[in-house]
């Protein structure tokens, strides 16, 4: 059967779940013990929406400082971007903005971006309010979730609009 493809790509500090986060979404699955990623992985996951079968083929990078020069083989030529965030973490935050703008400067002029702040499990934690995310995505023309990989609260829908989102082009 015949599938459209859209190239994904996720970026943003480390430890901020990005890995769980696909990872949660391909195979359905969460580990308190994620292991860091080396580089970058690449996963595939297959969905269908309204009878149209996408093929999302998913560049989950590693975002230690060191590997920040690999990072446009990554993002370029990708259709959409993930910038993920921990809101239990205000660098990461900041981190994240500094993700966007460089996207926009290097990145393919129509790449969809969405900001998503992770981890919303934790909620004595959080130090980054939803509307402070929320408004930053407003104001730079995002796309706007907050996620959590453990519980996989709103990790289907991150994929299912962001795929809804490349398809009305
Ligand atoms: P990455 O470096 O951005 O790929 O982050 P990882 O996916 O490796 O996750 C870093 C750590 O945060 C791991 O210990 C994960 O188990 C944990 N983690 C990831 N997502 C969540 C989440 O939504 N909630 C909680 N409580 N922990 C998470
Ligand atoms: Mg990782």
């Amino acid at each position: 059967m015949s599938s459209i493809n859209h190239k994904i790509v996720f970026l943003g500090e480390s430890a901020v779940g990005k890995s769980s986060l696909v990872i949660r979404f391909v195979n359905g699955k969460f580990s308190p013990s994620q292991e860091p990623t080396v580089g970058a992985a690449f996963l595939t996951k297959k969905i269908t929406i309204k009878n149209v079968n996408y093929k999302l083929q998913i560049w989950d990078t590693a975002g230690q400082e060191r590997y920040h020069s690999l990072a446009p083989m990554y993002y370029r030529g990708a259709g959409a971007a993930f910038i993920i965030y921990d809101i239990t973490s205000y660098d990461t935050f900041e981190k994240s903005k500094k993700w966007i703008e460089e996207l926009k400067k290097l990145g393919d002029p129509d790449v969809r971006i969405a900001l998503v702040g992770n981890k919303i499990d934790l909620v004595e934690e959080r130090v980054i309010e939803k509307e402070k995310g929320q408004e930053y995505a407003e104001k730079n023309g995002l796309m706007f979730f907050e996620t959590s990989a453990k519980t996989s609260e709103n990790v289907d829908k991150l994929f299912i609009e962001m795929t809804q989102q490349l398809q009305s082009s």
